[in-house]
């Protein structure tokens, strides 16, 4: 493919894990085609904007056919690197990490919670739906560099410190779900996911910017 993947912008690149899940399932429902307003109704993204985006991958809709759902598929499982498994680790399980090491991204076969930690005696030599809890302090003993992502659900005051160990473990890449803004090099990226923060603002547009029927 000719596509050259450092071309494709940011707010595009977000929405490709959206995309492919989508086409995933409709691959998986025998479906060989889908127009852009089928996928605009479904992932709930404008169809000029998905028309947009598609063009960034290479894949050009043709008028009264739609977008071919396997090329989509191949460049979104090459692009997204689907077809190698990304080993993640998760500290701190406590009610968010343990719902999330239950979870464990199932529905997304190439993502895995491979390892966590904890400080708390009654969790450390533990497992939670397979996954094996270990002390934080023996953190760099059982990370190895092909664990380079970490999902951060400690308590707000502790996210600091333990981000700047990661750091130094090599990560870089953090999901972090607690409210602390975390200050990191250049090179780590950190996605924030603040739960409250998503709730209290769906409230506050439900409440100031009411949806017309
Ligand atoms: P729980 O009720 O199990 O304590 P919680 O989500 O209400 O869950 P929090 O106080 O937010 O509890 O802590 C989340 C988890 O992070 C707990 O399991 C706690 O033991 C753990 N934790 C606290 N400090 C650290 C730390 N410095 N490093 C790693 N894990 C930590």
């Amino acid at each position: 493919m000719s596509v050259d993947e450092q071309k494709i912008p940011q707010a595009t690149a977000k929405r490709l894990p959206l995309y492919y899940r989508f086409l995933k399932n409709l691959s998986s429902s025998g479906k060989l085609r889908v127009s852009s307003s089928e996928l605009s109704e479904a992932v709930k993204v404008d169809s000029a904007t998905i028309r947009r985006d598609f063009s960034y991958f290479g894949a050009l809709g043709k008028k009264g056919y739609g977008y071919n759902v396997n090329y989509l598929l191949t460049f979104f499982r090459k692009t997204l690197d689907q077809d190698e498994v990304t080993k993640v680790m998760l500290i701190g399980v406590g009610n968010l990490g343990t719902a999330l090491l239950n979870y464990n991204f199932l529905k997304n076969d190439n993502t895995r919670v491979e390892l966590a930690f904890d400080v708390d005696p009654n969790k450390i030599g533990t497992k939670i739906s397979g996954v094996p809890i270990y002390d934080l302090k023996d953190l760099k003993k059982h990370v190895t560099n092909d664990v380079s992502v970490a999902i951060l659900t400690v308590p707000a005051q502790t996210a600091q410190t333990v981000a700047d160990e990661l750091v130094e473990t090599g990560v870089n890449g953090i999901l972090n779900f607690t409210p602390a803004r975390l200050t990191v090099p250049d090179d780590v990226r950190i996605h924030h996911i603040d739960l409250a923060v998503e709730l209290q603002s769906l409230i506050y547009f439900l409440k100031n910017y009411p949806l017309e029927k």
